[in-house]
């Protein structure tokens, strides 16, 4: 951990509710599983999570990006590693020596990776990928044969895996996810049809994970349910899971702000009435968003109370009115307090934004310890 280790603000993460999340998910869809583990581990720390999946057997590991996967590689995960975010020409080479699985998202990208693994001397694991609604990368499925068709006789490409990504699974309702999952089985036939053995085929986010069974196929892609964090206000906890990740702070300083007097830049909140303020030392500079300036909450002495007026860089103010904290008392942003509960969702929901933006933004200012 970096010099700021006996910073009072610090990420909890509860490894064994990865677990617990891991065991639930595995069982609700009984195919294997791919942990994505992109952007720090949504929040929770790229490398401590990565090997923790690695020790509870996960079969695959899926980054968005090349440098993400060197990161695992040379920290010691043996696990194979999908990169999600395709690939950008002069890095190609990079996935074949740290051993990385490619996703070859076009001919052109296909050609690269050919020529890459020609002039590394070793074939490229790649998996392909077919846009079926989500107009991101992928070859449109209703134009993917010949692709499909090339990748298939390539010499120095071998296809592992044949996949897709899900635009609004996280939302049970939407007909968009069955329409996706028939596009992508249908580019998925000219594969039967060329008389090849059928790679691994994968589909369902955290989305499709919950809501929809069909989507399993033969491997799911799940980032933030296994976080123990739901992808949407309208998602469905289909499966039982553990929030991983707390954060928390301590107070470091404690007054009274008498009525009227204004509290943090822009004068923007002031006390109806004498009131006890706390101030708590993290801000926007940890990630932790200036959109909750007088909107969120935070528990101090297992009660709840509002944060008051804006969030700045590196500290906040609390509003505890006439109860009493103390200086080093713990504060919970995001976790449990006594019998009261922040979650990420509910953070989200009031800085106007999803969970995923939340966890992710949490940076490395933050030291993040392991219990
Ligand atoms: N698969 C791909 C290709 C992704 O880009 C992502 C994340 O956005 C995931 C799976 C995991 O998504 P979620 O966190 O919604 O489960």
């Amino acid at each position: 951990p970096p010099a700021v280790s006996e910073r009072p603000t610090r990420i909890r993460v509860q490894l064994e509710h990865l677990t617990f999340n891991l065991r639930n998910i595995r069982s609700h869809v009984g195919v294997p599983v791919m942990a994505i583990v992109k952007a720090n581990a949504y929040g929770h720390g790229l490398v401590p999570v990565a090997l923790h999946l690695q020790a509870q057997g996960v079969e695959q590991l899926g980054v968005a990006f090349v440098e993400e996967g060197i990161a695992l590689r040379q920290a010691g995960v043996t696990v194979p590693i999908l990169v999600l975010g395709g690939i950008f020409g002069p890095q190609v080479a990079q996935f074949i020596t740290h051993d990385l699985e490619i996703t070859v998202s076009s001919l052109d990208k296909l050609r690269q990776a050919e020529a890459a693994a020609e002039a590394v001397g070793r074939k490229a694991v790649i998996h392909l990928k077919v846009d079926t609604g989500m107009e991101r990368i992928g070859v449109h499925s209703y134009s993917a044969k010949p692709f499909i068709e090339a990748a298939l006789a390539s010499r120095w490409c071998v296809v592992k895996g044949i996949y897709s990504h899900l635009a609004c699974a996280d939302d049970p309702a939407s007909p968009m996810t069955l329409l996706q999952l028939e596009r992508f089985l249908e580019a998925c036939a000219h594969i039967e049809r060329a008389g090849a053995p059928m790679p691994i085929r994968h589909l369902a986010n955290s989305g499709g994970v919950l809501h929809f069974p069909q989507t399993h196929l033969d491997m799911v892609r799940p980032g933030i349910v296994l976080y123990g964090v739901l992808p949407d206000p309208a998602a469905r906890a289909t499966v039982a899971v553990k929030p991983a990740l707390s954060l928390v702070s301590k107070v470091v300083y404690f007054k009274v702000v008498k009525a009227g007097n204004p509290v943090s830049y822009g004068a923007t909140w002031a006390p109806s009435h004498d009131t006890r303020v706390v101030t708590v030392p993290i801000g926007y500079g940890d990630g932790f968003p200036r959109a909750l300036s007088s909107r969120g909450d935070v528990l101090v002495r297992g009660q709840r109370y509002p944060i008051v007026g804006r969030i700045c860089m590196d500290q906040f103010m609390v509003d505890i009115d006439h109860d009493s904290a103390w200086n080093e008392d713990e504060v919970v942003l995001i976790g449990a307090q006594g019998g009261e509960r922040i979650t990420a969702e509910a953070v989200a929901q009031a800085a106007g934004t999803i969970p995923y933006e939340i966890l992710v933004g949490l940076n490395d200012r933050i030291p993040r310890e392991y219990v």
